[in-house]
């Protein structure tokens, strides 16, 4: 993947740095922290938690073994994932009012440690990159990246890329009110929440692999980098991590699609460029794709 680290976007916000936790008192302490604070507090009958915040929440960190400090690799990869979130957006303000016409809004994109207040709730780490349709942002702790490397996937460019990419496909699916949708038709059949979850994931994909051609079109992404981003798609198939965290599959409980349904929903948007390629919805929830 061609690219040059060139500084952050204008619609990076930037929480990692301890002023910058986003109303949790800054970085640093993780939930881990704060429960221990909680347990302290109430046994001993100080409040700990009102001085940690009191302080600044400059308290010494427990949130694992991850630096303070960034690291080289992870500032290359807040300069990656800010390209590529222009990338892709400049690329929808084009593609979107061509073929459906709807203009483009810009997203903005979060980059946090460990939690921080989303308009969705508490984001965490755990929880993965996510993109919330109540403030329009995306976000993304980088140590997500140790996470896919852990589970099997790819973390080269173009497998960071993919996420970014994946996470505007919902912001896409947002501005279109195919998100909006889908939450009444799940609130109106809880039945078919996992089977619709995943019609909306897979659709992600195919959006980003419809940016994905744009990039091919305009020699940024070459055909070795596909390769990546199929690995990181595969990674967090439903039936691959389900198999790696219990070693069972049950398809029912799937949110994502699997590994294959991701790959092939991905490469459809890819080799198509077009929008109208990624119909998930165009069958009835229980048809196999
Ligand atoms: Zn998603």
């Amino acid at each position: 993947m061609d690219w040059t680290p060139g500084g952050l976007s204008s619609d990076v916000e930037d929480r990692r740095g301890s002023s910058g936790g986003g109303g949790f008192g800054g970085g640093g302490l993780g939930i881990v922290g704060i429960v221990f604070l909680l347990v302290i507090s109430l046994i001993t009958g100080r409040n700990y938690i009102g001085s940690y915040l009191a302080g600044g929440g400059h308290v010494a960190t427990s949130s694992g073994d991850r630096p303070a400090v960034e690291s080289p690799a992870e500032d290359r990869s807040a300069q990656l994932v800010s390209f590529v979130l222009d990338d892709v957006q400049k690329t929808w303000e084009q593609l979107l009012p061509e073929q459906t016409k709807q203009p483009y809004r810009h997203a903005r994109l979060v980059l946090f440690r460990d939690y921080t207040q989303s308009g969705c709730g508490v984001a965490q780490s755990q929880t993965g990159p996510f993109y919330c349709p109540a403030d329009e942002k995306v976000y993304i702790d980088l140590g997500f990246w140790d996470e896919l490397r852990r589970i099997g996937g790819s973390t080269a460019d173009f497998a960071q890329a993919y996420v970014v990419a994946h996470e505007l496909g919902h912001h896409v699916q947002n501005i279109l009110g195919i998100e909006r949708q889908m939450r009444q038709l799940s609130a109106r059949n809880p039945g078919q929440q996992n089977a619709l979850s995943v019609r909306l994931e897979l659709q992600a994909d195919c959006l980003a692999g419809v940016w994905g051609h744009s990039a091919a079109q305009r020699g940024i992404v070459h055909e070795a980098d596909v390769q990546d981003g199929l690995s990181a798609a595969a990674a967090v198939g439903d039936d691959h991590i389900q198999k790696m965290s219990r070693g069972a599959v049950s398809p029912e409980s799937f949110t994502h699609g699997t590994s294959a349904q991701r790959q092939s929903w991905f490469m459809k948007g890819f080799q198509q460029g077009d929008i109208s390629a990624c119909n998930t919805f165009q069958n009835g929830v229980n048809d196999s794709f």
